[in-house]
């Protein structure tokens, strides 16, 4: 039988704010345990919370960025919760009245068609404290206890593990690209749990979902989702029941495993927060908000394709975060070569900056050191062969190119009489060669070629070499 795969995503992010959302303690990360905290984030008797209005204004932009109608008139709910990270037993949220509703993010599909991914809703509410489980017993952080956080909700709109990550990176460009978030998956400030289930193909009754949670990149996401289609569909073809239940994803032996069986919505008494007033938030600053969203994502791809004439594949990716964006733009601009500067933004850069695991921000070299070694090749001073070399040496001593060039004497030998006698030398001792050449083997002038660069040590200039080689092996 066929199957389809019904997703939708619960993203929780950290807003960047510098205080908490019901006291002024900092939000900064890390820090000694308990040193950000007071009454209020701690949860003790007595203390009264405040909403930071900043908490307020980083939703709606976030909901404005996201498509979303703002709900102006709204208020914080207590969620009954019992656990030790929560001291209050109850954690200020938002029920029936969330600031944001009725969003959608575009994203691309693998035939280049778009489809738009609904967001149900945005509400704000507190972090729990974290739990620190050691051989002494478990002991309690509270400097995370009281951070904003925005809870953005999707519909089960999508399709496949795939769809689930694109709309993940789309949502973290956007919240970082205007600044409410920055969205570091390995320091708890994106977490993204997933419901999954899946349904007969051509159905539109959905079958009985699981929530997986736990997933710490985009890349558990999409393995944790693919486990738990293929866990679906094989309970279902062997005639068992499945049950609806809150799941874990194990990276260690990628598996999902058993946390609780689900809580219901009516298990959670949701009622109104009583300790804080109502919100009413008025269109002025709505669109006095708007007003500070800066070019977005997508907006930004668009412009690329026009403005440097890239592929929107490239335009896509060079896009995801707005660092490489403008890393790019500042390059493509200077050194006149966008195609070339997105061949070595996706390329060679990005390959280097996954070995040291480092950001596009803690390069040592500069856009303007990038664009002069895009004009040295261009200029045909060093061939591409030796600018792959010379970019690592510009990664790891920050140095200009035209520095380690000279430096290293590694400017590109254009002078065609030494080339040439390259080349006759090599066609003199390569007679096999020449014969094969002959009999129409015209792939044994690649091997030729790379025999000459290889005793110029890369150096001789390709075009010389190419035309030289062609047409010397037909006076053989
Ligand atoms: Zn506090």
């Amino acid at each position: 039988m066929e199957y389809e795969v019904v997703i939708g995503l619960e993203v929780h992010t950290e807003l960047s704010t510098e205080t908490k959302i019901y006291c002024g303690c900092t939000t900064e990360f890390g820090g000694q345990p308990n040193t950000h905290v007071c009454p209020v984030c701690m949860g003790l008797p007595g203390s009264l919370p405040h909403l930071n209005k900043e908490v307020v204004e980083y939703a709606i932009k976030a909901g404005l960025a996201l498509n979303c109608s703002i709900t102006k008139y709204g208020r914080m709910d207590r969620k009954s919760i019992f656990y030790p990270d929560c001291p209050k037993n109850y954690q200020i949220t938002q029920d029936e009245l969330p600031i944001c509703r009725d969003g959608f993010i575009e994203i691309e599909l693998e035939d280049g068609s778009t489809k738009k991914i609904e967001i149900e809703r945005i509400h704000i509410e507190e972090d729990a404290a974290k739990l620190l489980h050691t051989t002494v017993g478990t002991l309690v952080d509270f400097n995370r206890s009281g951070v904003p956080l925005t809870e953005i909700v999707s519909k089960p709109d999508l399709r496949s593990p795939k769809e689930a990550v694109q709309y993940l990176e789309r949502l973290k460009s956007i919240l970082t690209c205007i600044g409410v978030s920055d969205c570091k998956m390995e320091e708890g400030s994106l977490r993204c749990d997933a419901n999954v289930s899946v349904m007969k193909k051509g159905s539109d009754i959905f079958g009985v979902r699981t929530e997986i949670k736990n997933m710490n990149s985009f890349k558990a996401l999409e393995k944790a989702i693919s486990y738990e289609v293929d866990r679906h569909i094989k309970t279902i073809e062997a005639g068992e029941p499945l049950t609806q239940e809150t799941r874990r994803w194990d990276d260690t032996n990628n598996i999902t495993v058993v946390m609780r069986s689900k809580e219901y919505a009516n298990d959670y008494r949701y009622f109104p927060e009583g300790d804080l007033v109502t919100l009413n938030i008025d269109d002025e600053w709505i669109e006095e908000i708007r007003k500070t969203i800066p070019e977005l994502p997508y907006e930004k791809e668009q412009r690329f394709i026009q403005q440097f004439k890239i592929p929107k594949y490239d335009a896509g990716v060079l896009t995801l975060t707005m660092s490489m964006a403008d890393f790019f733009e500042k390059v493509a601009e200077i050194s006149g070569d966008a195609k070339s500067t997105s061949n070595w933004l996706m390329g060679d850069i990005s390959k280097i900056m996954k070995e040291n695991d480092i950001w596009i921000e803690d390069l040592k070299f500069t856009p303007e050191q990038l664009a002069e070694l895009i004009t040295l090749i261009n200029a045909g001073t060093i061939s591409n062969a030796i600018a792959k070399k010379v970019i690592v040496d510009m990664f790891n001593t920050g140095k200009s190119p035209k520095t380690i060039v000279e430096e290293k004497g590694l400017i590109q030998n254009s002078d065609t009489d030494a080339i040439l006698e390259v080349v006759k030398k090599v066609l003199d001792s390569n007679a096999k060669s020449i014969e094969d050449y002959k009999k129409g083997k015209n792939k044994v002038l690649g091997f030729l070629v790379g025999i000459v660069m290889k005793e110029t040590k890369g150096k001789a200039n390709p075009q010389i070499v190419n035309k030289l080689m062609n047409e010397e092996i037909k006076k053989y």
